[in-house]
């Protein structure tokens, strides 16, 4: 755990633990689908290239921009940009591949009556639709960072969906598996923050390995 140093003295009771979704309680297939699969797919056929050149193409695109930026999230951005149509409805028809961690399911189902649950995520309200669609009852709230304050998961974020929570930083646990976006940041202002590390690549002792883990954890505190 990643916890900032006037953390330390504060006894705040937890109110509020907050989820990231994609690499921490659903898999990037769905995601990979659409900006692996479909758009170079079709980007081939409306540009008339092989899906391999297409591939490289849209990867040199997205890495041109860059994931700092807002748009990059922004898939309808990515459609019109590349003259590709309507990206709902692309989306809709991959929604077979949303997939959950195994664990996901039981953890939110544990926790829900126990705290208030939320979800922080950098993905856009169109993606979190699909990825949710499923569990989004356990939520009380849902925020889209990029959809509904414009920008990655920043301090500022935080503070906003803690004032929109009507609770201290401090009241809340959040975790994801995202070093900067989803430790770093959210610690700098006192909200206890884990990172789910579940290939344990990062050699960090405190990161968890997966939610049921992190439920575990939780319980000391
Ligand atoms: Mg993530």
């Amino acid at each position: 755990m990643i916890q900032s140093e006037s953390m330390k003295t504060t006894q705040n009771a937890i109110k509020v633990i907050s989820f990231d979704v994609e690499g921490t309680m659903v898999t990037t297939d769905f995601s990979y689908a659409i900006w692996f699969e479909t758009i170079p797919q079709r980007y081939a056929e409306r540009w008339g290239l092989s899906f391999e050149e297409a591939t490289r193409k849209i990867k040199q695109e997205y890495d041109s921009l860059g994931d700092q930026h807002i748009d990059w999230y922004d898939v309808q951005y990515w459609f019109t940009r590349f003259d590709l149509g309507k990206a709902d409805i692309a989306m809709e028809g991959l929604q077979p591949r949303v997939k959950y961690y195994p664990e996901t399911k039981d953890v939110l189902k544990k926790l829900d009556g126990k705290y208030k649950l939320s979800v922080a995520s950098g993905s856009p309200r169109l993606f979190l639709s699909h990825l949710l669609r499923d569990t989004a009852h356990h939520f009380s709230s849902i925020f889209s960072s990029t959809s509904d304050f414009q920008q990655v998961k920043t301090t500022d974020f935080y503070k906003n969906m803690c004032r929109q929570l009507q609770v201290e930083p401090e009241q809340v646990v959040h975790v994801g598996d995202h070093l900067q976006f989803d430790c770093l940041e959210p610690a700098s202002i006192g909200i206890r923050s884990y990172y789910l590390d579940r290939e344990g690549k990062s050699g960090d002792p405190a990161a968890v390995r997966d939610l049921a883990e992190f439920a575990e954890t939780i319980k000391s505190l």
